[in-house]
Parts: structure tokens; sequence; C-alpha cells
């Protein structure tokens, strides 16, 4: 099993400390979600993750297994097994969605351990098919001209057929409708299990019922503030924010 650990991170941008000590190990096998109010630090933390070279990690750790995560480049980081899903997810012009998704596969093989056409085929039409995914979207340029909700079952496609041992989604909820988000959900379902481990951050509980979260976790002001089970995202929906708060003293 493996295990990501974030001990004590601070991050900032542009000089403005915006993590001010984030604690969280997350294993394969293990559904964390992270709530919080907007600006809290949500996206910085995933970005962080990533090594978004905006973001300044001014202290702390990041390991994988024991290997500092901070001292890999970004590519080096989703070799080692983490996904980051985007927020905005960007278009890339003269790529097909299928020849992104196979180099994207081969660049995690060796040499001559690439995936073979026929079992990526095979593969990538039993997954569009779970996601209910157009068959000519795998022809078309990557994200170019996608809907909101396409370009979201289309980050999920890529961690489908990438397996990683870890997936960051950050609000991968966001603009979506009930159905989308239902199969949105059903991906991330289906890859549930002990080869895989994810961060789900979300704005809106809605996404957990879908989703079940093994632990659940508020950030507020750049920090994990309190940590619980599923019950605490239903009391979050039902209560707000603002008992959390009063809780911690904070006023604003
Ligand atoms: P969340 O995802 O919880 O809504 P973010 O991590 O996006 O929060 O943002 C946290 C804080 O960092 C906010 O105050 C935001 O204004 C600031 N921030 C985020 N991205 C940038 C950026 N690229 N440049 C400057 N400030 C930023
Ligand atoms: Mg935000
Ligand atoms: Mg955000």
């Amino acid at each position: 099993t493996s295990v990501l650990e974030i001990k004590n991170l601070h991050v900032e941008i542009d000089g403005k400390e915006i993590l001010k000590g984030v604690d969280l190990t997350l294993k394969q096998g293990e559904i964390h979600a992270v709530m919080g109010p907007n600006g809290t630090g949500k996206s910085t933390l995933a970005q962080a993750i990533m090594g978004h070279p905006r973001y300044e990690v001014t202290q702390g750790e990041i390991l994988l297994d024991g290997e500092d995560v901070l001292e890999m480049e970004v590519d080096e980081r989703a070799q080692a097994g983490l996904f980051l899903g985007m927020q905005y997810p960007s278009e890339i012009t003269g790529v097909t969605t299928s020849d992104f998704l196979r180099s994207a596969i081969n660049s995690h093989r060796e040499e001559g351990d690439e995936i073979n056409l026929m079992q990526f085929i095979k593969k990538l039409d039993k997954n569009m098919e779970h996601l209910e995914i157009d068959q000519d979207m795998a022809t078309r340029y990557l994200n170019e001209g996608f809907s909101g909700g396409e370009k979201k079952r289309n980050e999920i496609l890529q961690l489908m057929m990438l397996e990683p041992k870890f997936g960051i989604l950050d609000e991968i909820d966001s603009g979506l409708d009930i159905d989308a988000l239902a199969v949105v959900s059903k991906g991330i379902n289906k890859l549930r299990g002990e080869k895989f481990g994810s961060l789900i951050i979300t704005h809106y509980q809605r996404l957990l019922n879908y989703i079940e979260p093994d632990f659940v976790h508020v950030m507020m002001r750049g920090k994990i503030v309190k940590s619980g089970g599923k019950e605490l995202s239903e009391r979050l929906e039902t209560e707000g924010y603002d008992w959390i708060k009063e809780e911690l003293g904070i006023d604003d």
C-alpha cells in the first residue's frame, strides 16, 4: 500500500502565505474529501502536491512512500503515480484524446513495455462506455470545444486509463448537472479499491452523496481545522461552516 504524507505544509503565492501548515496522510484504498469555503487554499494544496511552479513551498514535506515529492519535477510526480484533475482543464489543439491518452500511458511505462494498440483500444472503449462518453470523442482534439461536462468526463477517463496510485480531484463536480455528476462519480467509484487513493476537493456536499468518503477534512484559512467521517460533510450541508468558526473562535 502506498502512502502520501503531507506534513506541516506551508505554501506561498507571490510571496503571500496561503497554506499555513497542512497535515494530511492519504493511503491507497482511502478516499478523503477536503471541503471548505472559497479562497481557503484547497486548490493551492492540489497545485502544491503536483508541483505547479507558482506555488512555492516554504516549509514542510510531501512524501510518497517516503520519497521526497518536492524534489521531483511535475512529470516525475505523475510517473511516481500522482494524478491531478484540474478545476479548469486546458485545451490541446492537434492532439486527439486517444493519442493523448496512449502517450500518457506509455510515458509511465518502460521503453519496450508500451501498451499494445489493441489492448489500449479495448480499455479505452470499455472506460468510455462506462462513462457514457460518445465514441467520437476519442478522435476529437483534447478538450477543444468540449462542454464543461465533457471536460470533466474526460478527466475521469484519463484517471481510469492511467490508474494512478493517487488521484487528486479539484472541484470535479463544479458546473456538472446531476446526470454528469452521477457518471463522473461512477468512474471514481469504479477505481475505488486497494490500489487507488483519492483526495477529493469539493465546495459542496452534493458530490459526497455519490462518492462516500472515508474521511472528511475541513480547510479554513490555509489549515485543516477539523477532520471526521461522512457525518461531518452532512453537518456542513445542513449547517454551513459557521459552527466551525464559532468552535475555533474565528469571526469574519
Ligand atoms: P480555494 O481553492 O479554497 O477556493 P485557492 O487555493 O484557490 O482557494 O486560493 C487561496 C487563496 O490564494 C485565495 O486568497 C486566492 O485569492 C489566492 N490565490 C489563488 N491563486 C492565486 C494566484 N494564482 N495568484 C495569487 N493569488 C492566488
Ligand atoms: Mg475557489
Ligand atoms: Mg479551488
